[in-house]
C-alpha cells in the first residue's frame, strides 16, 4: 500500500504529484518519510531576553479593542496593545483586516513576528487566539525543491499520516524497542513531523537515529563479512623466523604499537580471509617500517608485493628507502608514468615471470597490462578510499590479495567506524621514543621579516626550512604564480650562501625529483613550495615549516604539513602565518599550537567542521543521514555498530524472524547490492 503513488492521497492531483516528484517524492511512503530537516521552535521567552529584530513569539492579553486603518489601495494596518508581563506591547498587523473581528479586548493571543526592542513593538506574521499548549511549540520545516511550498507539503503529509499512518510497519525487533525504550516506527514518523513539545521530538529522534545507524552499520558489517569471506589459497604461509630476523636488522626497536599492529596484519595475511585492513598512525609513527615488514613477510611466503602511493615523488622515495632496507633480499622495481617504454616492458615481463618481488608505483600499477605472477599483498599508502572499482580490477585479474591501507590522517573514532565500518582497523598511537615535540607558533603576516631572520639563523646552524606559499582558492595556476613570486623574492632576500628552491605540482617530474633530491642533500636550504610537499617526503634535517595563509587549511592538512619537520633529533618549529577572520578560525590556530597529537587534533577538527567537511567534499564515503548526526549522536552509532556486528556474526537476519523486516530492507538496497557484487 505504502508503495503506491502519491496520487492516492486525498487532495493530491496530477499537478501536485509532479511537484512532489521534483522533490524525489513518488510514493505514499516517500511522503511519510520526507522528514523535516529542521524545526522552527516558537518559544516564549521573558521580554527582556528578546533580541532586537529577531523573530519572536509572545503571549499576552489584549488591552483594548484593536484599531484598524486603511491606506493605499486595499492595504490595512491593525494595531493592538497587548499586556505581556505587566508591560504594554504594541502589535502591528498588516493586511489582516479580518482579524479585527476575531480579536477582542481581554482575549489572550499568541503572536509571532519581528521584535523591535526599542519600541517594545512586534510586527506580527502569525497570530492565534489563546496561549501555546506548551511553552515551546515546534513547527516542521522541510527542505524544498521546485515549486512545492512548506505549507503544501505539510498538508499532504498531514493527510497521508491520517489515512496511511497506521500502515507504517515496525522494522526493528521488539527487543531493541524494549531495551532502548524506543517508540514504534509508526509513532516515530508522526512525532517527527508534528512533535508535541521537545520531549516528543527528542524521543522520536532517538528512535529514528538508531534505526538509521543500525541499517547503515548492518550494511557495513555485511560488506565487511563479504570482504573477509574465505577464499581458497589466500592463506599466506609466512616464514616467521625470517621475518623476526628481518625485524632484527632495523636500527631501532619497534614500538609496542607497531608490534601490535604488525601482529594483527600478519594474522590476517596468514588467514584464509582476504585482508581488508586500515593502518592508521600519525606522521612519523613508523607505518612505513611496518609496511616494509609486511612486504617482506609476503616474500617469505613466495608471493609478490605491491606498494601503491598517490604521487611519483613519494613512489621514488619509498623505492629508495625500501631498496636500502631490503638490499639483496628482494628485487624491487618502480613503475610510474615517467618510466621509459623499454624499461616498462622489461618490468612488466619480470613481473609476470615472477622475477620481480616488489613493485612500487602510483595507482597505475594495478591496472591495464600489469600482470603479476602471484600477488600476495597490496599496500595502499595515503588514500582515504580504495574504490570498489580498483577492487574489481584486481578481482577481474583473478587476484585476491590481502590489502592494507595506510593513512597518516588520523581519523576520529566516530568517523573511522562510519567511513571505514567495513574494514578492520589497526592504530599506531605511539611515537618512537625520543621524538621532540614540534614547537608551533601562530603569527601575523607582519612578522614575516622576523621569520626570515629566524630561518637565516637556523640555516647557519646547518638546518633547513620549508615555506608553503600563499594559497589562492580553486586556482592551481595562481597558487603556482604565488610560489614563483615568493621564490624570486626570497632568492633575492637571502645571502648567497642560502640556496632557495622551488617546488610545485606543474614542474616536470624530473625537475621535481631534482629539487627534492637537492633539498634532501642540503644543497637547497630553503624550499618554497605549494602544498605538494604535503605527503610523505622525508628530510630529517629540515626543522622549520612556515605555512602562509594557514587559516585556509583544515587542521588535518596543517598537521600533515607540520609532519614534514620534526623527523630528526633536532628541535623543530612550525610557524603558522594566519589572520583568521572568525572565532572558529582562531580556535583552529590555537588548537594547532596546543597539540602535536594527530588523533586529538582530528577529534577537535571534526567538532569544529562537522563530518561532511572532514575528508573534503569529494571522497567522504560517508552516507547522508536524514536525522542522525555522526558527531553529535556518536553514542547511538557505537551502540548500533555493536548490535549490527552481533546480528551479522550470528546470521540473525536470515535465521530469526524478528529481523525479517530489516533483512528485506537490506535486500532491496541497491547501493549495498552493487557493492556486494
Ligand atoms: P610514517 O610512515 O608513519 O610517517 P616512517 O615509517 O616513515 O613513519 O618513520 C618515520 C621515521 O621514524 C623514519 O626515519 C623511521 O626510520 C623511524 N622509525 C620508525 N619506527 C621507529 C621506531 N620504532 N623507533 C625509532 N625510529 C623509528
Ligand atoms: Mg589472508
Amino acid at each position: 500500500m505504502l508503495n503506491e503513488s502519491v496520487e492516492k492521497i486525498k487532495g493530491v492531483g496530477k499537478k501536485l504529484a509532479e511537484e512532489l516528484a521534483v522533490a524525489g517524492i513518488y510514493t505514499i511512503e516517500d511522503v511519510l518519510l520526507y522528514l523535516p530537516y529542521k524545526y522552527d521552535v516558537l518559544e516564549i521567552l521573558p521580554l527582556d531576553e528578546l533580541i532586537h529584530e529577531d523573530r519572536v513569539t509572545i503571549v499576552g492579553r489584549i488591552l483594548y479593542d484593536p484599531s484598524l486603518s486603511f491606506y493605499g489601495r486595499k492595504k490595512s494596518r491593525l494595531v493592538l496593545t497587548v499586556e505581556v508581563e505587566n508591560v504594554a506591547v504594541k502589535a502591528v498587523m498588516f493586511n489582516r483586516a479580518f482579524a479585527k473581528k476575531q480579536l477582542k479586548q481581554g482575549d489572550i493571543v499568541t503572536l509571532t513576528g519581528k521584535w523591535d526592542a526599542h519600541r517594545l513593538q512586534i510586527t506580527v506574521s502569525n497570530y492565534r487566539k489563546g496561549a501555546l499548549e506548551e511553552t515551546a511549540e515546534i513547527q516542521p520545516i522541510y527542505s524544498l525543491k521546485g515549486d512545492i511550498t512548506n505549507f503544501k507539503l505539510k498538508k499532504v503529509i498531514t493527510q497521508a499520516l491520517q489515512d496511511y499512518g497506521k500502515e507504517i510497519e515496525e522494522i526493528l525487533p521488539v527487543q531493541y524497542l524494549k531495551e532502548y525504550k524506543l517508540p514504534s516506527r509508526k509513532d516515530t514518523v508522526k512525532m517527527l513531523h508534528f512533535p508535541k513539545g521537545r520531549e516528543q521530538l527528542k524521543h522520536s529522534r532517538r528512535r529514528f537515529i538508531f534505526e538509521e545507524f543500525l541499517l547503515f552499520q548492518l550494511k557495513m558489517q555485511l560488506l565487511r563479512k563479504k570482504h573477509r569471506e574465505a577464499t581458497e589459497g589466500n592463506a599466506q604461509v609466512i616464514h616467521m623466523e625470517k621475518v623476526e630476523q628481518f625485524i632484527g636488522m632495523f636500527p631501532f626497536k619497534l614500538t609496542n604499537a607497531q608490534k601490535t599492529s604488525l601482529k594483527e596484519i600478519l594474522i590476517d595475511m596468514q588467514s584464509p580471509f582476504r585482508m581488508n585492513r586500515l593502518l592508521q598512525g600519525d606522521v612519523g609513527s613508523g607505518k612505513t617500517a611496518v609496511a616494509a615488514i609486511c612486504l617482506y613477510a609476503t616474500l617469505t611466503a613466495g608471493k609478490q608485493g605491491a606498494l601503491m602511493v598517490p604521487t611519483e615523488i613519494l613512489a621514488e622515495q619509498h623505492y629508495q628507502s625500501l631498496c636500502e632496507l631490503f638490499g639483496d633480499f628482494a628485487n624491487i622495481k618502480l613503475l610510474t608514468g615517467s618510466v621509459k617504454i623499454r624499461d616498462r616492458r622489461e618490468i612488466l615481463a619480470g613481473l609476470e615471470m615472477g622475477e620481480i618481488d616488489i613493485l612500487i608505483g602510483t595507482h597505475a600499477l594495478i591496472q591495464d597490462e600489469v600482470i603479476f605472477n602471484d600477488l600476495g599483498t597490496v599496500i595502499v599508502d595515503e588514500q582515504h578510499r580504495f574504490g570498489v572499482e580498483q577492487r574489481r580490477t584486481l578481482r577481474d585479474k583473478g587476484l585476491n590479495p590481502d590489502v592494507l591501507f595506510m593513512t597518516a590522517t588520523p581519523i576520529p573514532r566516530t568517523l573511522a567506524i562510519t567511513a571505514f565500518g567495513d574494514m578492520d582497523v589497526s592504530i599506531i598511537d605511539e611515537m618512537p621514543a625520543g621524538r621532540k615535540e614540534i614547537e608551533t607558533l601562530w603569527v601575523k603576516e607582519n612578522m614575516f621579516e622576523r621569520i626570515l631572520n629566524f630561518i637565516e639563523k637556523h640555516v647557519a646552524m646547518g638546518e633547513q626550512a620549508y615555506i608553503i606559499s600563499p594559497l589562492i582558492e580553486e586556482s592551481d595556476k595562481l597558487d603556482i604564480q604565488n610560489a614563483v613570486d615568493l621564490y624570486h623574492q626570497l632568492a633575492e632576500y637571502f645571502p648567497e650562501e642560502i640556496q632557495v628552491g622551488l617546488m610545485h605540482g606543474r614542474l616536470p617530474a624530473e625537475e621535481k625529483d631534482q629539487v627534492m633530491k637537492e633539498f634532501a642533500e642540503n644543497e637547497i636550504q630553503v624550499l618554497v613550495s605549494t602544498t605538494v610537499v604535503e605527503v610523505g617526503v622525508n628530510v630529517p634535517n629540515a626543522t622549520i615549516m612556515v605555512i602562509y595563509d594557514a587559516e585556509r587549511f583544515g587542521l588535518s592538512q596543517l598537521h600533515q604539513l607540520r609532519g614534514r619537520v620534526g623527523r630528526g633529533d633536532k628541535q623543530s618549529y612550525c610557524i603558522l602565518i594566519a589572520e583568521p577572520k572568525n572565532e572558529v578560525g582562531k580556535e583552529r590556530m590555537s588548537i594547532m599550537t596546543e597539540t602535536n597529537n594527530g588523533f586529538e587534533l582530528a577529534e577537535r577538527d571534526l567538532q569544529l567542521r562537522g563530518p561532511g567537511d572532514f575528508f573534503g567534499k569529494k571522497q567522504s564515503g560517508i552516507p547522508e543521514f536524514k536525522v542522525a548526526d555522526m558527531v553529535h549522536d556518536y553514542r547511538a552509532l557505537e551502540t548500533a555498530r555493536k548490535d549490527a556486528q552481533e546480528i551479522v556474526d550470528n546470521n540473525l537476519l536470515t535465521t530469526d524472524e524478528q529481523f525479517l523486516k530489516l533483512y528485506e530492507m537490506l535486500e532491496n538496497d541497491s547501493d549495498l547490492n552493487t557493492k556486494l557484487d
